[in-house]
Order: C-alpha cells, then sequence, then structure tokens
C-alpha cells in the first residue's frame, strides 16, 4: 500500500494545477493556447551562463559535489546577503539547495516539529500549504487585505501568531506583487520577537522591484538570529530548470539543514553551482535585463486597467505578475480562468490557487514575448467587458 503523507500536502485537492494542466493538454493537442500562468520567463539563461555550465561540466565538475555547497558559492552567496543587510554573513550561514522551493521545505524543517502552526501570509505562492504539511506542521493562513496593498497587518499577525513557531512572509510577493514597506516589516519584528517566532523569509524575487524598495528581513535589527532567507536563481536568472536556492541563517540551523540535505538531496550538481557562482559574480546587470521585461508588461496591464472598469488591480510594486480583481464580472476566480481559457484560448491561475484573500481573482503572469502578451490581454479584457 502506499502512504497517505503525500496525498495529504495539497489541502483540498487543487492548488491551481489543474488548470495549468488542462491549458498544456490543449496546448498539447495544437490549439494555439497564450500562456500566463506559472512563472517561467519567455527568454532562457544567459549564454555565458550556460557558456560557463558547460565549461565546468567539461572540466569535470560531474561527480558528487560538496554536500552543503561549493565553498566559494556559499561564500558568494554570503557577499550578496551581507552586502543587502549589513551584516555579518559567512559561508557557515548558507546552505546551497536545489531551488528556493527545496530552500523553503529545509526552512521549515529547521524551525518546526510535527505538530507546529506555521504562519503564512494569504494571498500565498501556491506551495506553502503544502510545504509546511510535508514537515509535519499546520499551515495557519494570516489574511491581507487589498485596502492596505496586501500588506501583512500587526494585529492580524499578532491575533494569529500565539503558539506558533515560525512566520513564512514572501515580498516582493507572489501573487500579489507587494514589496513589504518598513512599517510593515518593523510590526513583522515586533511579532516575531514577542512570540518568539522564527522568520522564513522568501525573497526570491528580490531583484524585480518597480516601486519601493527591497528590504531584506534580515537586515532589521535583532532579527538575523531568528530569520531563515530563501533565495534562488530561478527568477532573478531566469535559471528556472537549473534547480539552485539557498537558505540562509544561524550556523545552529545551517548545521542541521545539511545533515538534512545528507539524507535527502545529496546537494547540487557541480557545474550548476559554478554556472551559479558565476551568475552572481557577474553582477547586477544580468538580473536587471531580466527583469526589465516584466515591468514593460507590467505597464501594459496598467494601460488596459485605466481603460474600464470591470477588472481593477492594486499596482504590483514587484515580482512577475498582476493579480486582476474580476468579481465585478459576477465570476469566481475560478470560473473566469476557465471560461477564458475555452473561450479566448488564454490561460491565467484561478486567485484561490493562492489562498482565500486571493478568491475572486486571477494571476497573471508576465511572461509572453511583448506582442503574444499584448494579443492575449487584449482578449482577457474584452472577454472581461464583454
Ligand atoms: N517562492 C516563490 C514566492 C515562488 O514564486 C517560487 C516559484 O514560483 C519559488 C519560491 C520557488 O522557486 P524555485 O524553486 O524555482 O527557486
Amino acid at each position: 500500500k502506499l502512504s497517505r503523507q503525500i496525498t495529504g500536502l495539497t489541502g483540498n485537492g487543487d492548488d491551481g494545477w489543474s488548470l495549468f494542466s488542462r491549458a498544456r493538454a490543449m496546448k498539447a493537442a495544437g490549439l494555439p493556447i497564450l500562456e500566463l500562468t506559472i512563472g517561467e520567463h519567455d527568454t532562457g539563461t544567459d549564454p555565458a551562463i550556460l557558456d560557463e555550465m558547460h565549461r565546468a561540466a567539461r572540466a569535470g565538475h560531474t561527480g558528487y559535489a560538496a554536500v552543503p555547497g561549493i565553498a566559494p558559492l556559499r561564500r558568494a552567496v554570503a557577499e550578496h546577503l551581507g552586502a543587502a543587510t549589513g551584516r555579518a554573513f559567512g559561508p557557515e550561514n548558507v546552505l546551497i539547495t536545489p531551488g528556493g522551493q527545496a530552500a523553503l521545505f529545509a526552512a521549515h524543517h529547521a524551525a518546526c516539529d510535527p505538530g507546529d502552526h506555521a504562519l503564512l501570509i494569504d494571498p500565498y505562492y501556491a506551495t506553502y500549504p503544502g510545504t509546511i504539511r510535508a514537515v509535519g506542521a499546520v499551515p495557519v493562513a494570516v489574511p491581507t487585505r487589498a485596502e492596505v496593498g496586501f500588506q501583512p497587518e500587526e494585529a492580524r499577525l499578532a491575533a494569529a501568531a500565539e503558539g506558533a513557531t515560525s512566520l513564512l512572509i514572501n515580498s516582493p510577493n507572489n501573487p500579489t506583487g507587494a514589496v513589504y514597506d518598513e512599517a510593515t516589516l518593523a510590526g513583522i519584528a515586533r511579532v516575531a520577537e514577542a512570540q518568539d517566532l522564527w522568520v522564513i523569509s522568501d525573497e526570491v524575487y528580490d531583484s524585480q522591484v518597480w516601486q519601493g524598495r527591497h528590504v531584506p528581513f534580515a537586515a532589521l535589527p535583532g532579527m538575523a538570529d531568528r530569520t531563515l532567507t530563501v533565495g534562488s536563481l530561478s527568477k532573478s536568472h531566469a535559471m528556472t530548470g537549473s534547480r539552485l536556492g539557498w537558505v540562509a541563517g544561524p550556523p545552529e540551523a545551517i548545521e542541521r539543514l545539511i545533515t538534512l540535505a545528507t539524507h535527502t538531496t545529496y546537494g547540487v550538481p557541480g557545474y550548476i553551482q559554478e554556472a551559479a557562482l558565476f551568475a552572481l559574480r557577474s553582477g547586477p546587470e544580468t538580473a536587471a535585463r531580466v527583469a526589465a521585461p516584466f515591468l514593460r508588461r507590467r505597464d501594459m496591464v496598467l494601460a488596459c486597467l485605466a481603460r474600464q472598469q470591470v477588472l481593477s488591480a492594486i499596482p504590483p510594486q514587484g515580482a512577475m505578475y498582476v493579480m486582476l480583481d474580476v468579481r465585478r464580472t459576477g465570476m469566481t476566480g475560478r470560473g473566469f480562468a476557465e471560461a477564458l481559457l475555452d473561450a479566448e484560448h488564454v490561460a491565467v491561475m484561478p486567485g484561490e490557487s493562492f489562498g482565500s484573500a486571493a478568491a475572486g481573482h486571477v494571476r497573471v503572469a508576465l511572461t509572453l514575448p511583448d506582442p503574444e502578451f499584448a494579443e492575449a490581454i487584449d482578449r482577457l479584457f474584452a472577454f472581461a467587458v464583454r
């Protein structure tokens, strides 16, 4: 018999993948589907990074690599975080993981025992509740409100935090695009201090900020010792398929996670790590080049919004999505997404996949080349106002 451990991960049984799978199946059957679903770039990895990957593989970095990550890459990530936070980070503060998703799993493993309450902010990245359940902890969602730009509110956090172990935050946020401001971050820090929480700060979109400023949570006074920062090159360097991320935090936590990695992933391929080192050393220009189209397409959506009154949105301050409020169409997010796919062959994600605070919304990923993107949003808005 198979265990029940995995079937329980998704809770309500569908975190949006059914629509995604349907869109992919329609595409495979030859229908011209315009996909604005998952957060994956329309461009590939920078050729110079690929050249380095190839060179490293040819040079023989194809065997087992050090489980915690190769020393120069751990140092480069530590330098990246040190510069961003003004705090001391060394290689002992960093574990290299196969992507941000594995880093999220590891961070919750370090913070939570089975049965512990683990807080997350709603709307959230669709895998979060399942990731928390995968370590045996209990996800507790704390909703945010559009009226305050989906910024987490201290009073709501404090009300949910009693007895909890960890708090997962994500700024710039998927799906809302909110970038947490200083007052929000200070409120989170007060709650974390008062309730002695680990803060797991998912900063995978840190290089994609259009308004405001990204403040790493570990930069806040007194917070570095209780923060596990999750990072990744998936979004910043269009390296989604290379599976390269990290957890950064206090050395005692990282030591434990090295033991976890020894018994699970056994590390990340050496040639991928060499390419990641090259990417980080190449400076912020590559990430800025990757980010630029998302700002342009975000502004294309805002221009469409300004021409009608049915759909609305809080302008995203970062990341690679726009979350549209579709409630004035009379449809749910899922109903809108399903009908749009059938009527217009445009695929977007139902807001309901991202938590109850995203119900009545759809998430549009800014991930098609400009001409196709323009066509897709033209069809989406025409469908909505029909
Ligand atoms: N965190 C957030 C908020 C995301 O949106 C994603 C991917 O979409 C991830 C983490 C995981 O990214 P990866 O595992 O590719 O690094």
